[in-house]
């Protein structure tokens, strides 16, 4: 496969990752996925925005333009001649002697990006998934998109251990996110979600999301919901790039609402369906 290296197309082997790169020693870095239909990035403006906003966040400089950097992800599709798959993306703060504060010389941040080829979780966007609640007990800057996985890492091995798809993390009795995903209630006919804030990453299928509730008429409350809530909503859902609108059937063992991919997800589903890119001529 062919590597975007900082702003070079190589082969893998050609790739060096530096064992002081401090993505590798402090988790120092930021990243992004963009998921590829038929040849094309879906939303990869928005994505690219949100990495140079969590690059500021965390004071690191990407030395390329957004749109060099854009061009860049676009040859590096067609050189991997990739139909459907995703985008991954990292940026570290560099190789330097391990000191927990900042290179105090000018250090080059480190760039790769290389391409998964997947196919869309079409079983379990039918049939839905299971999850299961876990303590959220990451840090405090969850809206920054950081190689600092680790809280994450565990509750998502936490939910595998227990056969579930998802952890829906807590902090107390609210709701937060998933472990690599939004996580949204249905009742009455109205759609909860967290608000945007630093409890959460903002993600970019949420975004598309909230506009698809728009399209079908669906009301939106960006108010956080408890636990209790969660087990008494009429419907469930998870969202993220790989993921898209993900029906969650049941929690912690006990079924949401019926216990099927509710109506309003279907709905959404579908609005989120026809802005997928289709392949030339389709
Ligand atoms: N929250 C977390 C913690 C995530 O890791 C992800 C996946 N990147 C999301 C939410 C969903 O974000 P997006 O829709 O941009 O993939």
């Amino acid at each position: 496969a062919k590597i975007l290296w900082n702003d070079q197309i190589v082969s893998e082997e050609e790739v060096k990752i530096g064992y002081e790169d401090r993505g590798y020693q402090f988790g120092d870095g930021i990243y992004e996925v963009i998921k590829i239909y038929n040849g094309d990035v879906f939303t990869a403006t928005e994505h690219i925005d949100r990495l140079y906003a969590s690059a500021d966040k965390i004071q690191l400089v990407i030395p390329y333009t957004k749109d060099v950097l854009h061009k860049m992800l676009h040859e590096l599709i067609e050189t991997n001649e990739v139909q459907n798959g995703h985008i991954y993306l990292q940026v570290t703060r560099g190789i330097s002697p391990r000191q927990h504060n900042f290179p105090t010389t000018a250090v080059d941040s480190v760039l790769t990006a290389y391409i998964k080829e997947t196919s869309r979780p079409l079983a379990q966007l039918e049939n839905g998934v299971k999850a299961c609640f876990v303590e959220d007990i990451r840090w405090l800057r969850c809206d920054i998109k950081s190689l600092n996985l680790l809280g994450n890492v565990l509750a998502k091995q936490e939910a595998i251990s227990k056969d579930c798809y998802e952890a829906i993390q807590h902090r107390g009795e609210v709701i937060t996110e998933g472990s690599s995903s939004n996580i949204y209630g249905i009742k009455d006919g109205v759609l909860y979600t967290h608000p945007v804030s630093n409890l959460i990453l903002n993600g970019i299928t949420r975004k598309v999301i909230l506009d698809c509730c728009e399209e079908i008429g669906l009301p939106v409350v960006e108010e956080a919901f408890t636990k209790a809530q969660a087990l008494e909503m009429d419907e469930i859902i998870m969202s993220s790039t790989n993921a898209e609108v993900m029906p969650i059937v049941s929690v912690d063992e006990k079924p949401i609402g019926n216990g099927i991919r509710g109506e309003w997800t279907q709905k959404i589903q579908q609005a989120f369906e026809l802005k997928i890119p289709s392949s030339i001529g389709v």
